[in-house]
């Protein structure tokens, strides 16, 4: 449901997204395989960083940060490969550190314009679950994402769906594997069982979950995540603050990040909303730090509570003399809200 597949089958390990990466790269690759990656934020850089330290020959693709994926730099990357040497595309979603959205089914038409074979690896930690995601419309080999994010659960799990195709190429991947190896969980999943011990509380908690999602139904859980975020960017564009996402198109419905107002350092106004209001947003990660700070909006969130966070927020900006308005953020926001919220889909 949350990966829009009919066709992947999916595996979950006790892990964190960190480890879906692992298992995605694993499973499907050699040491020593070329693959083709976007960096525009910490999480990409990560991810980068795995596979250079499990010997792939990783080419990247450098975006400044609040960038995405940039559909014509990859496929003129795509189309300077004759040789088809690329085994692998890796993107990241939703990068958590800028609030971007990069969008997958455009990734994917780069690669059947340039009629590249290669698989397409998907980092959708902070995607899915809370935004539109089309594993088999966008032809996604493997997808990832933990139990933290728009699942509404504690850490600890990683989910992954996985295509025909990347099964397939699990039996040439020559990459060391053991925990994150499919094959223990393909081995043992379709009896009902698993090959280590499980985190029942977590999979009792993402059945809850996916129920609460099903009720709402995907389309509606959507259309919230857009909403909430809408709201949001209102908020900051009342407060005269800019996003760090360069382009509208690839601004995220499931986290806001917001440049800091001129000459105040975004860690005070994190600072001042959790010592004083109690509420926690973001820093702003690596080389962005000081300088954004991120508002999430997934998961388990609603009007009224993004409106309690906006207010936290605005309080904190005042504490460390943002010259704003008083109310003005909350206020826009509200005022969308109003405008457009829907009967919730169970009442
Ligand atoms: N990818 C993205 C987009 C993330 O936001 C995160 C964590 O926030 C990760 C990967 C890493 O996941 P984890 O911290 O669960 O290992």
């Amino acid at each position: 449901m949350i990966f829009g597949t009919k066709k992947g089958t999916p595996i979950i390990f006790p892990g964190t997204g960190t480890g879906g990466w692992e298992s995605a790269l694993t499973n499907t690759l050699s040491p020593g395989d070329k693959v083709l990656t976007f960096r525009y934020g910490q999480f990409s850089h990560l991810w980068v960083d795995m596979m250079q330290r499990m010997g792939l020959d990783v080419e990247v693709i450098e975006c400044e940060w609040g960038e995405g994926a940039d559909e014509e730099r990859l496929a003129a990357a795509l189309k300077k490969d004759t040789h088809k040497k690329i085994k692998a595309v890796c993107v990241v979603h939703n990068e958590t550190t800028t609030g971007v959205t990069s969008d997958i089914a455009g990734v994917r038409a780069a690669m059947e314009g340039a009629s590249h074979p290669a698989l397409l690896l998907v980092d959708g930690v902070s995607s899915i679950g809370a935004l539109d995601f089309q594993f088999d419309k966008w032809g996604v080999d493997v997808a990832v994402t933990g139990s933290q994010k728009a699942l509404s659960l504690p850490t600890g799990l990683t989910v992954l769906a996985v295509s025909d195709k990347a099964l397939a190429s699990r039996a040439a991947a020559g990459s060391k594997r053991c925990y994150y190896d499919w094959a223990d969980q393909l081995a043992t999943n379709p009896a009902g069982s698993v090959p280590y011990t499980p985190s029942i509380p977590l999979l009792y908690g993402m059945q809850a979950s996916l129920d609460l999602l099903k009720a709402e139904g995907m389309a509606n859980v959507v259309a919230r995540h857009a909403r909430l975020a809408e709201g949001t960017r209102r908020a900051a564009a009342a407060w005269g603050l800019d996003l760090l996402c360069k382009h509208p198109r690839w601004r995220s419905d499931s986290l806001t990040v917001i440049n800091a107002p001129a000459g105040i350092d975004s860690n005070l106004i994190v600072q001042e909303a959790y010592r004083r209001y109690n509420l926690s947003i973001g820093v702003g990660l690596s080389k962005v730090n000081g300088k954004v700070f991120r508002i999430g909006h997934l998961g388990n969130c609603d009007e009224v509570m993004q409106a309690s966070a906006l207010a936290g927020t605005e309080m904190a900006l005042l504490s460390v003399g943002a010259k704003i308005t008083p109310g003005a953020g909350v206020g826009a926001a509200i005022k969308y809200w109003a405008e457009t919220s829907k009967v919730i889909p169970t009442r």
